[in-house]
């Protein structure tokens, strides 16, 4: 039985039917990792992951929880039997010298040429009550999904998957990673930034922008636009998921269609030279504060002061303040997210976490569609 969560949802649906792919499950597989895999699934690593944030404040770059973060990653692949790879990193935040870190494992594939699957892990919420459930324990839950769904997998690639520190305060940690001496870029085939991949109302995959970013403090300057990695996924999120794919956004003012800004850890690597996809879920059909942009996320009322349905648009513009926002607000966590969205939040998190597992068992193939 495959890791497909579309079986799964269908299982729930009927008790007997769950007992009786239990008692399937429990006559056919034998041996342990096999049933780790198939008993333990993406939603289950994110409320595993909404379990451990909720209770703590935000996890800032540089601070004592975003290190107890990254230790609670790793004993997430740990468990999985993978070695963790720590990659401490210093920087500067007003006039203060601070410490953080990327962790990554690697699941070893046919080529040793690289995929980076990368998430960020800091949070950032001081002022505004933000937990980082969404933006970036969705994406951070991915990568251990990914890490169990993949293990032992024959794989084309050898796939990398990283979370890095200090996002929010200027992609600080995936910088220190494109720039560190023994990483050879030439050899990385890709890299796939996931970003608060739901919660939106659509997912979305990016590549980046044809124009280059300003790429500040990047090593190697060598930029990558290109779109065969975006194209490949979403290939497998048809091939998976025909009715809801992954889309791209339609063109907005100087963004052409599924282009996107350096707002993110993809950016780094496209600076780089290397060929990004962003995963993100967001609404550019809203019409928020400064037009169909994406920053709008969700078209629920309960996200706006005063929503317009029909037009997917603020009814209130000039005193609007939430815009249907949620990534860097107080609606960031379980309390305002679950009674509004939670089956949706699984269905998305699914959706992610299996299209990466297809579209990485066969990635070569994918990208060559
Ligand atoms: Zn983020």
């Amino acid at each position: 039985m495959k890791f497909t969560t579309k079986l799964r949802r269908r299982a729930l649906k009927s008790g007997a039917v769950l007992l009786f792919s239990s008692l399937i499950l429990s006559c056919t597989q034998q041996p342990n990792v096999q049933t780790k895999k198939e008993t333990y699934t993406a939603w289950q690593d994110f409320l595993s992951l909404a379990d451990f944030i909720e209770d703590k404040g935000d996890r800032t770059a540089g601070t004592e929880l975003e290190a107890e973060t990254a230790n609670w990653i790793a004993q997430q692949w740990e468990s999985l039997g993978y070695e963790v790879k720590r990659l401490p990193f210093e920087f500067n935040l007003q006039g203060e010298r601070l410490s953080s870190q990327n962790l990554s494992i690697d699941i070893p594939g046919k080529s040793s040429e690289l995929l980076i699957v990368g998430a960020h892990y800091d949070s950032v919420g001081t002022n505004t009550g933000s937990k980082g459930l969404i933006d970036n324990g969705s994406g951070v839950a991915a990568l251990i999904s990914l890490a169990r769904l993949l293990k032992d997998e024959s794989l084309p690639y050898t796939t990398r998957l990283i979370v890095f520190g200090a996002e929010e305060r200027g992609l600080i940690g995936s910088k220190a990673y494109v720039n560190r001496d023994d990483i050879d870029l030439k050899n990385i085939r890709g890299m796939i930034n996931l970003d608060t991949i739901i919660g939106g109302d659509k997912l979305y995959v990016h590549s980046a922008h044809s124009t280059p970013y300003k790429c500040e403090a990047i090593k190697e300057l060598n930029y990558n636009s290109a779109s065969v990695l975006r194209e490949g996924i979403r290939a497998a999120s048809m091939q998976s998921f025909p009715d809801s794919p992954h889309l791209l956004h339609a063109a907005f003012e100087a963004y052409p269609e599924g282009e996107t800004g350096p707002w993110s850890d993809h950016s780094p690597f496209a600076c780089a030279g290397v060929e990004i996809a962003y995963i993100e879920a967001t609404n550019f059909n809203i019409n928020g504060k400064d037009g169909n942009d994406g920053y709008s996320q969700a078209a629920d009322k309960a996200y706006w002061d005063c929503f317009d349905e029909e037009n997917l648009t603020s009814c209130d513009r000039p005193n609007e303040k939430a815009w249907g926002q949620i990534w860097h607000t107080k609606f960031d966590q379980r309390a305002a997210l679950f009674p509004v969205m939670k089956d949706k939040l699984q269905a998305q998190q699914e959706q992610n976490v299996e299209t990466l597992g297809v579209f990485l068992k066969d990635a070569a193939g994918f990208m060559s569609r």
